[in-house]
């Protein structure tokens, strides 16, 4: 079988990468001709773990290539998967531009039967715009080529984005075709040996589906940070009161830990996406708005401990700042909490030095010169006046507090993910301030 996979970002690059780990023959497209150089060079311009040994070995035996030409990539394609980025228009809502002129690129080209499937997140009722994009432009044309739509959302998790497509929790297929369904099934029949289902359904509920799930996902998240802050005030411990509710299958231990908020490229934007459907169709979606408000208040958590730890003057004062990414094991951040505790420390006039093992590059391109950046975690503690844990990478979990004590000005760290154990802090004479916890001061 043929693909074209069109968009090269996380989504589009992993899927078009373990696609061909299956045998299948993969073009990939994007208009970014940097992006596309550097894959053809070798070069991944994403961090995912896993994710370049199977490319190396994908293009080695030929079977994935990387164009700007999309026209060329859908010669004796069987599907097309658009996978372009779906950022958030000025109201909140999806911006569609890219998946539709993708559509239209399609229409100018397309020649023989295919599926074109949307794994881009988009909102209900953008796969009938797809069509009619396609159709309008094969109308223009004068020509009858069959084709059907597809929805198919994706669910994978950047950091764990490769192990995720190659063993799926389930396939969601949005088709109201026959021939669509039997060339999805066939696709996506390696990857679901596990006995994990593919799921089809009609095209709104496909399209619905993904922005319930991570909707779903933002909630749980919202939820246990409003706990947090409420255990705080009462002197309970959000860390026992997560271990005494996640027992409870019905509530899962998953997604249930308090923290500095949401971040990155998509719960923010699919919860004011579908806000914004809501609106459209007159209807209020009261829980996703108590959503969004709890998590850009919880991004400033941090930020308030530091400032009211220090009595409300931050003026030439230092911090360190471990993790950039707004979650381990990826290098993304957009959207991430770190950004907003920057701006406001800055904003208050302190000084920043960060580090993080992956988004060094990323934290440069985004932030220039506005903070420090060390050459690892330790360096970043050189007489700061505090340490600032804001993403839990795995080897931030236990540090050598000795040599801490010694390179920080001041024994006092914020951490942003409830990782370290206030007991062990205390008996170390730290002063430590964790999300929902009791603090521990000297
Ligand atoms: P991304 O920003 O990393 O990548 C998008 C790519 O599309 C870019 O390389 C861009 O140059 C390219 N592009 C834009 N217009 C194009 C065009 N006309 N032709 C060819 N290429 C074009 O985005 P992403 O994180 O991979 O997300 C893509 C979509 O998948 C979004 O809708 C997102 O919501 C959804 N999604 C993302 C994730 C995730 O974890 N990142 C997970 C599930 C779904």
């Amino acid at each position: 079988m043929k693909i074209s996979v069109v968009g090269t970002g996380y989504v589009g690059l992993v899927s078009g990468t373990c696609f061909a780990e299956t045998g299948i023959n993969v073009t990939c497209v994007d208009v970014d001709d940097k992006k596309i150089e550097k894959l053809n060079n070798g070069i991944i311009p994403i961090y995912e773990p896993g994710l370049e040994d199977i490319y190396k070995k994908n293009v080695e035996k030929g079977r994935l290539v990387f164009t700007t030409n999309l026209a060329e990539s859908l010669e004796n394609a069987d599907a097309l998967f658009i996978a372009v980025g779906t950022p958030p228009d000025e109201d909140g809502s999806a911006d569609l531009k890219y998946v539709l002129g993708v559509a239209r690129e399609i229409g100018k080209n397309i020649d023989h039967y295919m599926v074109i499937a949307t794994k881009s997140t988009v909102p209900v009722g953008t796969s009938k715009k797809v069509k009619e994009a396609i159709q309008d432009e094969l109308d223009k044309r004068g020509v009858k080529v069959a084709f059907d739509v597809a929805s198919n959302p994706e669910f994978l998790k950047e950091g764990n984005a490769v192990q995720d497509f190659l063993k799926p929790d389930r396939i969601v297929i949005g088709t109201e075709s026959k021939r669509a369904q039997k060339v999805m099934k066939r696709l996506y029949k390696p990857f679901l040996l596990n006995g994990h289902p593919i799921v089809f359904m009609d095209i709104t509920s496909s399209e619905m589906t993904k922005y319930a799930a991570n909707s779903m996902l933002a909630t749980k998240i919202s939820f246990i940070n409003e706990i947090a802050n409420l255990c705080e005030i009462v002197g309970a411990d959000v860390e026992s009161v997560r271990k005494g509710i996640g027992s409870d299958p019905r509530i899962g231990n998953k997604f249930i830990y308090a923290g500095t908020g949401y971040g990155g490229s998509c719960f923010p934007k699919d919860v004011q996406a579908l806000i914004r459907t809501a609106d459209e169709h007159k209807y209020s979606l009261e829980i996703l708005k108590a959503v969004e408000r709890v998590n850009n208040r919880q991004k400033s958590v941090l930020f308030d401990k530091v400032l009211n730890y220090f009595d409300g003057d931050l003026k030439g004062k230092k911090f360190a700042m471990w993790g950039l990414s707004f979650k381990p094991k990826t290098d993304d951040m957009r959207e991430a909490p770190a950004l907003v505790i920057i701006e406001k420390l800055l904003a208050a006039g302190a000084k920043v030095c960060g580090y993080d093992p992956v988004a060094m590059e990323e934290g440069k391109r985004i932030l220039g010169d506005k903070i420090e950046f060390a050459k690892d975690e330790y360096d970043a503690t050189i007489d700061a006046d505090a340490l600032l844990l804001v993403t839990e990478w795995p080897e931030f979990r236990i540090p050598n507090f000795r040599v801490l004590e010694k390179l920080l000005k001041n024994k006092v760290i914020f951490d942003g993910r409830n990782i370290y154990d206030p007991e062990e802090l205390a008996e170390l004479s730290f002063d430590y301030f964790a999300i929902g916890r009791k603090p521990v001061k000297h």
